[in-house]
């Protein structure tokens, strides 16, 4: 389960476009980047200007394409990654792999990072799977950072609180450096693996080789003490540090805007394994993949937490204009008066960074903001089925937060029908034509 089997199988489906001319990796390609954002296909850059490695992106770009590496129907999607969290599978560990055919000395200036937005601190790595080990040896986890190069083999590593950032604490305070593989351009699966929110414990790569079906196989480091995708494109051998920092970022986060300066450490990269015609996997950060990869799993633990408190949820969708992260859109089978509200209150309680929501019918697609909206125009009142929740802790992304304190306001918007009035004022008006239209506009139109 490689990232070129899949990208093989997406040019079958005619999801992947190669790019001939030559291009630049200061910022000429993530404009290109930004212009495919909306829906559009995988982009193979195969010229790159001083580089001789091609450079691939927008793979998890759409949902469809995560579905499709995933090999399940959209439907069923939620289902999936749930029973995968709950069950992670050991994967089988293998003496060599395509990540091993080029074993060399770390440089990073060979690599084709891209340098993404105006006033972003340097070249940054963003689709980088980093695996570590406790120091203990009990504890793997996996997970995605953003990287930034500073030189031919140093790299700044931002670290949230969580996972790694305990595991580098707990290093550091046995003075030790704490080993990492860093690896790039990797099934999609293993990306999304490593977006999830499993408890700190969960080896993300167990999540992987489960929802992979026990397909992942991983190999040995030469020169860290650290497990890698054997058939990862490129992998930085990496240390990070016990005693070095530096200041990192400005770096444009999921939002769109730009995230602060910190002193965060510094990895020393010790090795660098890669297939002979490596590409380079590239993610423009707050682009659809971004916020796809962050706010996908993040729906479902929505959608668990509403399905507690009615008695269908249909689909979530945190919605990309909301940064794959602060607005959600959920749709439910109401069955009582009072429902709306409820499934607002679960997802807040689910999802602590979310804040505004919308609740809408069945009949609404959560993917269709026009649907939305109509449904907000149509069947909400605000001074009955408008929630605001007022000094309550919220995303720390969220710029118009209080500076001081981080606590926001959150909002909810029931936009399901009242049950007491008649149904037929809230009726969408369909048009009856029948297959033969329906195929004719397919043919006319491609819709
Ligand atoms: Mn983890």
């Amino acid at each position: 389960m490689s990232l070129r089997r899949f990208l093989e199988k997406m040019e079958a489906e005619k999801e992947v476009l190669h790019v001939k001319d030559e291009v630049s990796t200061r910022f000429e390609i993530p404009f290109i980047m930004k212009k495919n954002d909306d829906e559009g296909p995988i982009l193979i850059f195969e010229k790159i200007k001083n580089y001789k490695t091609k450079v691939v992106t927008n793979v998890c770009g759409t949902r469809r394409r995560i579905c499709a590496a995933l090999n399940v129907h959209e439907n069923k999607l939620y289902q999936r990654l749930v029973e995968a969290w709950r069950s992670p599978r050991k994967p089988k560990i293998v003496k060599d792999g395509a990540v091993k055919d080029v074993v060399e000395e770390p440089d990073l200036s060979k690599i084709p990072v891209l340098k993404h937005f105006e006033r972003d601190a340097g070249r940054y790595v963003t689709s980088a799977v980093i695996y570590a080990k406790g120091v203990d040896g009990n504890v793997e986890n996996v997970s995605i950072h953003r990287l930034q190069v500073l030189d031919k083999n140093r790299l700044a590593i931002r670290l949230v609180p969580r996972h790694l950032f305990k595991l580098w604490q707990t290093a550091k305070e046995v003075g030790r450096d704490l080993d990492v593989s860093v690896s790039i351009g990797v099934h999609p699966v293993l990306m999304l693996a490593a977006s999830s929110p499993v408890p700190f414990g969960v080896n993300e790569f167990g999540v992987a080789n489960s929802l992979m079906d026990g397909g992942l196989r991983l190999v040995e480091c030469e020169n860290v003490d650290a497990y890698a995708p054997a058939e990862a494109e490129l992998v930085l051998e990496g240390k990070i540090s016990a005693t070095k920092e530096v200041v990192e970022g400005p770096f444009v986060d999921v939002t769109g805007t730009y995230d602060v300066e910190r002193r965060q450490p510094v990895v020393d990269v010790v090795g660098v394994m890669h297939r002979e015609d490596h590409v380079y996997q590239a993610l423009l950060s707050s682009g659809a993949e971004h916020r796809l990869l962050m706010g996908l799993p993040h729906e479902v633990l929505i959608w668990n937490s509403v399905s507690k408190v009615v008695s269908k949820v249909n689909a979530v969708n945190l919605s990309i204009g909301g940064c794959g992260w602060l607005h959600a859109v959920i749709s439910i089978e109401k069955q009582l008066e009072g429902d709306g509200k409820n499934a607002l209150s679960a997802s807040f309680a689910a999802h602590p960074s979310l804040k505004h929501a919308v609740v809408v019918d069945s009949d609404i697609d959560v993917h269709n903001v026009s649907e939305v909206e109509w449904a907000i125009a149509t069947r909400f009142q605000a001074d009955e089925d408008l929630v605001i929740i007022k000094n309550v802790r919220g995303s720390t992304l969220d710029s118009s937060a209080d500076q001081e304190t981080g606590l926001t306001t959150k909002v909810g918007v029931d936009a399901t029908r009242p049950l007491a009035k008649p149904e037929d004022r809230f009726e969408r008006a369909r048009i009856p034509a029948g297959r033969r239209a329906e195929e004719l506009a397919h043919k006319l139109l491609g819709l």
